[in-house]
């Protein structure tokens, strides 16, 4: 039978073989985001399109080229949230976070979709992590989201990853750079490409993020931002640098990093990594202290970073890193016959609600065929429940790897016997493990 559609170009699914690799992650990232202090906000997979428009930016390549945007049978426009920043800042303002005292630390996990060629870590839907901290203009905060980055990696054991940093000043300093820049472009406008011609007026610092070669090369000669910050910049900077170096956070200074967003200011930072091809760059962030009011707030100084999921693990992968998988199954019982099969539902129940992964045969399959079936899930104890072992209240619970029977009592006492056995099995190893 021929399957009535595939998914979509540029999506990916999680079986459940391996969503495992990604609970991992996700549970990392949540308790780092905890141990910082952030708590997560959960906002609309789309928004009015108007928000990504102001929130992501005009000359931006995701609002000009990405979006996937579409007319609701209402009429409106909405738009599937390209990044997670928008939302959360809108969802800060609409509730009006800041009487609750700042600085507001929120911590997110989205789907996000871009409408981009897909690639190795490229996708249509990616997923991202982030954190965000809105109403300070503190360098500590800048210093506390990126150590806060690095924490996660750190925790996941991924090694060479660069920090690199920048500041791409505030609107002054910025101001007299874009000038800089588009006397140096200027001369190389018989090559640049067709969208680097057409930034050259909107925004010619996008030039230096374009990912032809040509432009890039030519990039390479283009005056340095970090030459025209303004004294408040440059201290913030050296600020920045100042904290990072307190906690042995190891960083180069890369002018020509200037991010997506329109709205960064100041300080901007990647976390990029060659071992996985062209799309190395596995987190992005940095301030943007003009984007509450962009969208209608009051001056809130506000930062965050975005982590792409799908490249982390992509780079977990290629350094073989093992991802540990809690989901071993502790106890099979295999059933023969009516009364058995009740009675194992009684004794799973106990185990389950202890927290312990225990199975039975749910497609009524003969001894030999169950106990396979144990084998293939690597069940760490097997047990056979039959008329007989009813009748007599006990039966014999098998260690898979070992072969080793031990008889245990089927009554009230079941999983405490059942406990001792799995305690005195793994005694050499962390007592929590078992569980
Ligand atoms: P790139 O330069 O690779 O296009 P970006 O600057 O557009 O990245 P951000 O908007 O800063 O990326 O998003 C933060 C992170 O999200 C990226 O560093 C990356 O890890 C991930 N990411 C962005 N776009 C995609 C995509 N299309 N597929 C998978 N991951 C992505
Ligand atoms: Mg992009």
């Amino acid at each position: 039978m021929a399957l009535i559609t595939k998914k979509i170009k540029g999506t990916e699914d999680v079986l459940p073989k391996e969503s495992y690799r990604w609970q991992f992650v996700e549970q990392i990232m949540r308790e780092e985001a905890k141990n910082y202090g952030f708590k997560e906000i959960r906002t609309p997979v789309f928004e009015h399109t108007e928000l990504f428009a102001r929130g992501v930016g005009q000359t931006t390549d995701v609002v000009q080229k990405e979006m996937y945007t579409f007319e609701t049978k209402g009429g409106e426009s909405v738009t599937l949230r390209p990044e997670g920043t928008a939302g959360a800042a809108r969802a800060v303002l609409e509730h009006a976070l800041e009487n609750e005292g700042l600085p507001i630390k929120a911590s997110y996990f989205v789907s996000c979709y871009r409408y981009e060629k897909p690639q190795a870590g490229r996708l249509r839907e990616f997923h991202q992590f982030g954190l965000e901290e809105y109403g300070t203009q503190s360098p500590v905060a800048d210093a506390e989201l990126i150590c806060a980055a690095q924490s996660i990696f750190d925790r996941l054991e991924i090694k060479q990853l660069r920090l690199e940093i920048n500041s791409i000043g505030c609107p002054e300093c910025r101001a007299k750079y874009h000038e800089a820049l588009r006397a140096y472009f200027e001369d190389y406008k018989s090559e640049l490409c067709e969208t680097c011609l057409s930034r050259l007026e909107k925004n010619p610092m996008r030039i230096l993020d374009c990912k032809s070669p040509i432009c890039s090369k030519i990039a390479e000669g283009a005056p340095k931002i970090t030459d025209y910050l303004c004294d408040e910049c440059e201290e913030h900077f050296a600020s920045v640098q100042k904290y990072l170096d307190a906690a042995g956070v190891k960083y180069i200074v890369n002018p020509t990093i200037v991010r997506g967003l329109d709205y960064y200011t100041k300080t901007v930072f990647e976390f990029v990594t060659d071992c996985i091809g062209a799309q190395g760059t596995v987190c992005g962030g940095g301030r943007y202290d003009g984007l509450i009011e962009e969208l209608g707030g009051k001056h809130m100084p506000s930062l965050g970073f975005a982590m792409g999921l799908e490249r982390l693990l992509m780079v977990m992968e290629k350094q073989d890193i093992e991802i540990p998988d809690f989901d071993e199954c502790k106890l099979y019982i295999a059933t023969m016959g009516e009364g058995a099969k009740a009675k194992a539902f009684e004794l799973l129940k106990q185990v389950r609600e202890s927290g312990m992964i225990a199975e039975t045969d749910v497609i009524g399959r003969g001894l030999r065929a169950q106990m396979k079936y144990a084998d293939k899930i690597g069940a760490k104890y097997s047990m056979v429940l039959g008329d007989n072992e009813i009748e007599q209240g006990a039966a014999n619970i098998k260690d898979m790897e070992t072969g080793e029977q031990k008889q245990i009592k089927l009554d009230e006492t079941f999983l405490e016997q059942f406990a001792a056995i799995l305690f005195e099995s793994q005694s050499d190893s962390i007592v929590g493990g078992f569980i």
